[in-house]
């Protein structure tokens, strides 16, 4: 089985805490599969090109379900209206509330990443914790039908 260690090797290892966490508690949640390596919004930069893909390769085959939310990248424009409309920033984030959107550090759905909104933390998502009727704010704010569901 795939050490915290092995994986460190393939995660920016720079705590910067866009997932609310530091790389190595990021990795243990890879190991735990409470998180997939698409979570880490550093990660989907060029830099970092292949580290994803590398990462499911050490984990073998991940992931029992598949993300109930994803965002379209070729669709979604950057704007920010989901992350200064999502109903978990606005009732956790205190900045959010102000209608400044959540800080850097704070624990996020989704941030914006080189001009795109990628999910961050899907768990953290109001769907994933009640019933799913209750909120869709995200998708129906964005202007671009960037945002879909699976559940
Ligand atoms: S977002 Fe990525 S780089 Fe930043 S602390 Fe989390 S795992 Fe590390
Ligand atoms: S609201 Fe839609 S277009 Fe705007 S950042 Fe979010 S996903 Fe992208
Ligand atoms: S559906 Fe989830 S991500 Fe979208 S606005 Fe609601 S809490 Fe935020």
């Amino acid at each position: 089985m795939v050490s915290l260690e092995e994986l460190l090797e393939f995660l920016p290892r720079t705590d910067c805490g866009q997932c609310g966490l530091t790389c190595a508690e990021f990795g243990a949640k890879l190991l735990s599969r409470e998180l997939r390596p698409e979570d880490c919004p550093v990660l989907h930069e060029p830099d970092f090109a292949g580290f994803i893909e590398a990462l499911h390769e050490l984990l073998g085959v991940p992931v029992a379900a598949p993300p109930p939310m994803e965002i379209d990248p070729e669709k979604c424009n950057g704007c920010g209206i989901c992350v200064a409309m999502c109903e978990y920033h606005l009732g956790n984030c205190p900045e959010a509330r102000l209608g400044r959107g959540p800080r850097l550090g704070d624990n996020v759905v989704f941030h914006i990443v080189n001009g795109v909104a990628v999910v961050v933390r899907q768990d953290l998502c109001t769907r994933m914790l009640q019933a799913a009727e209750k909120c869709n704010k995200c998708a129906d704010h964005c202007p671009t039908e960037a945002i879909s569901f699976k559940q």
